[in-house]
């Protein structure tokens, strides 16, 4: 065999054993519960995310059995509910309905990091900013927009970079896949601009040479206007000289006439009325102002999700509360996201250790510890430490040594 194939199989191997321990032994297994598992298809990977699907379990039992003997890497289920879950093709499943799932993904290694800098490896700074999205994605849109009960969403790290939501109630089991993928597209503002050449923008210029040129949004709007007039209404209301110099008021005659009459500017734009500057009309005079402010803030507050897992009911998704093999981490259910470090509570290989060669230098923030290696040293570590560098193709474990 190849040299890459022997290390991805010691790879596989190592990491299965660690699972199948792990889902053998762990008092957090008990976490786990598929609701109506007798009606969902599952999927499981050890070599890719998915090997082998079509398979259906008659009970949690007998799926806990699986994890603890076979010990995936990954297994995902369906969404959607079947008479036959393990029928194929497709169609012979017969839907019975299906769950309403999202799934955020955002990738963000590019954003300002603290000292110290993204960590290729695993990046804590990413998973707090991937929380914070999460936890405004649920506040905002979920139960916000969508208006569903903070009690009928169920919150899931998803083990690697991203979170998980689940719907589950009756109402939204027959949603179409279009309604479905409409969602998304909301959520991402796909449709959305702060001015449009057919004017259907959030702001709408007046074109008939009266002095007033720009609408907006009022206070008895909805959904993405709404959102647009509360960025406005708490910007103005707070702003300093500062910092409307810095979203791009040049002018300090404008600057001045806005801080000396905020609460006028605030009644107005409650009207919709976005052009007005107090004493007179200077026509267009905040246009650009309000043009470059509502595009920063659409593209600040939109949320991207990987609208396939939504709307594509041939999908599957990651069972909550089972472990992820790019990480070795649990795809953690959460009641709350407020203060939750995946890097911190998500760690499933609490104790032990594991020999392993890096094949990198780095550094390692888990379970509360800070780990250092160098490629090519061979290493005893903590064992999240050992998974997390052999899962993420960074290591090779020792072989015929087994420390674990
Ligand atoms: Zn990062």
């Amino acid at each position: 065999m190849e040299k890459e194939q022997v290390s991805e199989q010691a790879r596989q191997e190592f990491l299965q054993r660690a699972f199948a321990n792990y889902y053998s032994t762990s008092p957090a297994i008990k976490m786990v519960s598929v609701p109506t598992i007798d009606s969902r298809e599952f999927g499981a990977g050890f070599e890719k995310k998915i090997d082998f699907r079509h398979k259906s379990f008659v009970s949690l039992a007998e799926f806990l059995g699986f994890l603890a003997r076979d010990g995936p890497l990954y297994v995902s289920y369906s969404t959607a509910r079947y008479r036959y879950p393990a029928a194929k093709p497709m169609g012979k499943k017969e839907c019975l309905g299906s769950d309403l799932a999202f799934d955020l993904d955002t990738n963000f290694s590019d954003r300002p990091h603290p000292t110290g800098g993204h960590n290729p490896i695993i990046c804590a700074h990413c998973l707090n900013l991937a929380r914070d999205e999460a936890a405004r994605f649920l506040d905002e849109f979920l139960c916000g927009d969508f208006g569903f009960k903070r009690s009928e969403v169920s919150t899931n790290f998803s083990g690697s970079k991203g979170f998980h939501f689940h719907v589950r109630t009756q109402e939204v089991q027959q949603l179409s896949p279009d309604a479905r993928k409409q969602l998304c597209d909301y959520a991402a503002a796909y449709e959305v601009a702060a001015i449009k050449d057919d004017n259907k923008g959030i702001l709408r210029e007046k074109r008939d040479g009266t002095a007033q040129e720009l609408w907006g949004p009022k206070s008895s709007d909805g959904g993405w206007g709404r959102k647009m007039l509360t960025q406005a209404t708490n910007f103005i209301a707070s702003a300093g000289d500062d910092e409307l110099k810095k979203e791009g008021i040049s002018s300090q005659k404008i600057r001045t006439q806005i801080l000396a009459a905020r609460q006028e500017l605030l009644n107005k734009l409650a009207q919709g009325d976005w052009d007005y500057l107090p004493g007179k009309y200077v026509a267009g005079g905040l246009k650009d102002f309000w043009i470059g402010f509502v595009n920063r803030a659409i593209s600040r507050i939109r949320v991207q999700t990987d609208a396939p897992v939504t709307f594509d009911r041939a999908r599957l998704i990651r069972v909550p509360d089972t472990l992820h093999g790019d990480t070795g981490l649990v795809a953690q259910t959460r009641q709350a996201l407020d203060g939750f470090e995946p890097l911190k509570s998500a760690v499933a290989f609490t104790s032990g250790v594991g020999l392993v060669t890096p094949t990198v230098d780095g550094t390692l923030e888990i379970g509360g510890q800070t780990v250092e290696f160098k490629a090519g040293m061979e290493a005893e570590l903590p064992l999240s430490a050992a998974v997390m560098l052999v899962a993420k193709r960074k290591a090779i474990p020792a072989q015929n040594r087994d420390r674990t």
